[in-house]
């Protein structure tokens, strides 16, 4: 495994690939990995003739007062564990290469992005969509693996490589959890042992709501929310941002519930951390 930081290096290694007809795979991360990152490495594994994955904490998602400077990094874990798993390249740039001294161009997606995590997060998408082109262009994938887990980054990166024209396959990987329900997260490091139960709760609010409507067949929006918001303020620490049921192509609010197509999501702080999570109804 190589673990390549400059442009110009992997501009060259992605370049002579693609002359060579190889088809890359990409996983793009900010790292402090665990199963749920792994397993998309995994998912595109057979596809792929080189597999890059991207390690890099990109400061133009954080916004002012997040945690960009406590976000969890442990370089030496991260490339074990992609040794471990047979990556071919690492690429982990530092910010100054990834953002040059007066760079004013940046990318994004004016949909999808407004609402759910882009009210509480404005500037956050576009931090994404920005990082995510820049390392399209550099490692020129063929598949991109992206997870379920953060649904709503999902279908903005969708959108976008469909509307700048990136000839890029995504394949979604769903989300892996911990045995207890919650859904991993390079952040869950920071939750402390007595507010773990109230992190649990976005879990088991998504398969509350669930039950009704799988269970129950209720199909109206109303009380499938209530149901998740009267469990989540069940939780001392937590304070919820939104719990919703979108669609998983469009993330605007569902009037009823569509099998295969609604998908309850809810972001709330434990403590002072940031959890999200989905789940597709049917
Ligand atoms: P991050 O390092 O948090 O930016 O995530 C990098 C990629 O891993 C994104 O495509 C995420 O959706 C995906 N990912 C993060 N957590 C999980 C999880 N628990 N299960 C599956 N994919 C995940």
């Amino acid at each position: 495994m190589e673990v390549i930081s400059s442009i110009e290096e992997i501009q060259q290694i992605t370049l002579q690939f693609e002359r060579e007809g190889k088809k890359i795979g990409f996983v793009p991360t900010m790292g402090f990995l665990h199963e749920g990152h792994l397993s998309l490495v995994e998912l595109i594994r057979e596809r792929s003739d080189i597999l890059i994955v991207s390690i890099f904490v990109n400061p133009t998602q954080f916004g002012a007062g997040e945690d960009l400077g406590k976000y969890p990094r442990d370089m030496e874990r991260d490339l074990s564990l992609c040794r471990k798993h047979k990556v071919d390249y690492v690429f982990s740039p530092s910010t100054e290469e990834i953002y040059p001294k007066f760079a004013s161009t940046y990318v994004s997606e004016e949909m999808v992005s407004d609402g759910l995590c882009g009210h509480a997060r404005p500037t956050h998408f576009k931090g994404v969509t920005t990082i995510c082109a820049k390392l399209f262009n550099l490692c020129r994938p063929t598949f991109v693996a992206l997870g379920q887990k953060d649904a709503q980054q999902l279908v903005v990166l969708k959108r976008m490589i469909r509307d700048l024209h990136f000839p890029i396959e995504v394949i979604v990987g769903p989300t892996v959890r911990e045995a207890d329900g919650l859904a991993k997260s390079s952040r869950n490091s920071y939750i402390k042992a007595e507010h773990r139960k109230d992190a649990l709760l976005l879990y088991q609010a998504l398969e509350a709501g669930r039950a009704l409507v799988n269970e129950n067949g209720i199909r109206d929006v109303d009380p499938v929310k209530s149901e998740l918001i009267s469990i989540l303020q069940t939780g001392h620490s937590l304070k919820v941002n939104y719990a919703d049921i979108v669609d998983r192509e469009t993330m605007k609010p569902e009037s009823e519930i569509e099998m295969g197509r609604s998908i309850l999501i809810i972001a709330a702080w434990v403590d002072k951390i940031r959890l999200i999570d989905n789940m597709l109804l049917g």
